[in-house]
């Protein structure tokens, strides 16, 4: 089967345990006001321009009229791309990038296994994206071909998703690494453009059946800060334990909305360093695994 994926990182230690080779997925149905990975929203293809790196070059210019020369300055004209991507293969300063490609599962699997030597016991595949869960049955033919090829399998999730879907899923999936992000179903919604009575709900069926998950947090000053208490309240209600990242607000994510065209991109102040450390130690105090 075929979906759309933005990209492949290898030797990532920072999404689930060990070693893992990372498959960012294209689509998500929220659309988080802190979101660092822009590119991975929308479910299509997009050309993106990252003009601080142009160097008025014009090559992009002979390719394509979409990329025009104004007072001897590169301009790109987004409305009527094609998408064929023949200006960013004559782009070498990477300033023109095509986010987003078509591929089969089968295509893909060779290189999610190159790594497999170096995952060890608890290293692996992490599917993270964008949503996963928004390219659902790609999702499932791709953890079901990583499982029959004996290796660890997380999903980086919002679980934003029916239970059908996940109950397709969960017999192929070693861990989920799951974004709370606001408990109040307003504040979710102000935040992410969704309500969040379907990941609660789905939060609360795995820790039923005893699914192995890992909470990820962001902490973003101005949106979900007062959300803390609550969230650290849902936690020590489940059955379970589970270990809890906090993910604090970064800003990597506003080159990549430049570069996709969008013109109001919203400041977020970023908290101290003791202000941090209160939030972390307000998790401490009721949750036992708690790291950034
Ligand atoms: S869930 Fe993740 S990918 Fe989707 S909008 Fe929020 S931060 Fe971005
Ligand atoms: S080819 Fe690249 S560097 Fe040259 S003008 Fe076009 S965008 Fe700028």
């Amino acid at each position: 089967m075929e979906g759309t994926i933005v990209s492949i990182k290898h030797f990532e230690i920072h999404d689930g345990d060990g070693i893992r080779t990372t498959l960012f997925m294209k689509g998500c149905p929220l659309k988080c006001v802190w979101c660092h990975n822009p590119e991975s929203i929308s479910p299509t293809i997009e050309l993106g321009y990252l003009s601080d790196k142009c160097v008025n070059c014009f090559q992009c210019t002979k390719v394509c009229e979409n990329h025009k020369i104004e007072n001897n300055k590169h301009i790109f004209l987004r409305e009527g791309c094609s998408l064929k991507g023949n200006c960013v293969r004559v782009c070498n300063q990477e300033a023109l990038v095509l986010y987003g490609k078509k591929v089969d599962v089968d295509a893909l699997l060779p290189e999610l296994l190159m790594d497999q030597m170096f995952y060890g016991d608890s290293g692996g595949v992490t599917v993270s994206g964008g949503e996963p869960f928004f390219q659902p049955m790609f999702l499932v033919e791709l953890l079901q071909k990583l499982k029959a090829s004996n290796i660890n399998t997380a999903v980086d999730t919002t679980l934003y998703c029916g239970k059908e879907i996940l109950e397709k899923v969960i017999p192929y999936v070693d861990t989920f690494l799951v974004d709370i992000k606001a408990i109040n179903p307003l504040k979710h919604l102000k935040c992410t453009g969704v309500s969040n009575e379907l990941i609660l709900q789905n939060i609360k069926y795995l820790d039923e059946i005893g699914q192995r998950m890992e909470f990820r947090v962001p902490i973003i000053k101005g949106w979900n800060e007062d959300e803390m208490e609550s969230i650290i309240d849902f936690i020590s209600s489940l059955r379970h334990e589970y270990p809890i990242k906090l993910l604090p607000y970064h800003d990597y994510g506003n080159s990549k909305c430049y570069a996709l065209g969008e013109k109001n991109i919203r400041e977020i102040e970023k908290f101290s360093s003791e202000e941090i450390e209160k939030i972390v130690s307000a998790y401490k105090q009721k949750c036992k695994t708690v790291y950034m």
